[in-house]
């Protein structure tokens, strides 16, 4: 799923965490937020772990625990909060299109583009009528005569 991935590598759980108000010490250790806390039981960097209720993850994870939302929610926030660029899943996506695009024009670099073809097209059929109606005057010369 390209919007986890992207959530997963550009955020880690500490991040996430210190963005959603929960202070992290030094040696990256914090209070739960999944169970009642006193003492930071919890260490948190690119995953997370509650050495006391043994909760643990990763950054997608720990977002929808903290706000209990569904995982793919928590990724769409996660995504939103950190100005995170995904490709929409199920939609029509411009960006996978236009790279397929630029693949297949980089394979066959001599494809000819719609309007081109168009074009040809137009020019050909004007040459054809041209010839057509020079014809015609030619016929007109010979009757006339
Ligand atoms: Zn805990």
């Amino acid at each position: 799923m390209r919007l986890f991935q992207a959530v997963k590598e550009r955020i880690t759980t500490r991040q996430a965490a210190e963005r959603y108000g929960i202070t992290v010490g030094r040696n990256g250790m914090c209070c739960c937020p999944f169970h009642n806390d006193r003492h930071p039981s919890m260490k948190i960097d690119d995953r997370f772990y509650c050495f006391s209720c043994g909760s643990t993850g990763d950054v997608i994870d720990f977002t929808g625990l903290l706000f209990r939302i569904e995982p793919v929610e928590a990724a769409r926030k996660l995504a939103e909060d950190f100005d995170i660029n995904y490709e929409y899943q199920g939609e029509p996506n411009n960006q996978i299109k236009d790279r397929k695009d630029r693949e297949s024009s980089i394979i066959t670099p001599v494809k000819k583009t719609e309007d081109q073809i168009f074009n040809e097209k137009r020019t050909k059929v004007a040459r054809v009528y041209l010839d057509y109606r020079s014809d015609l005057n030619k016929q007109k010369e010979k009757y006339a005569k």
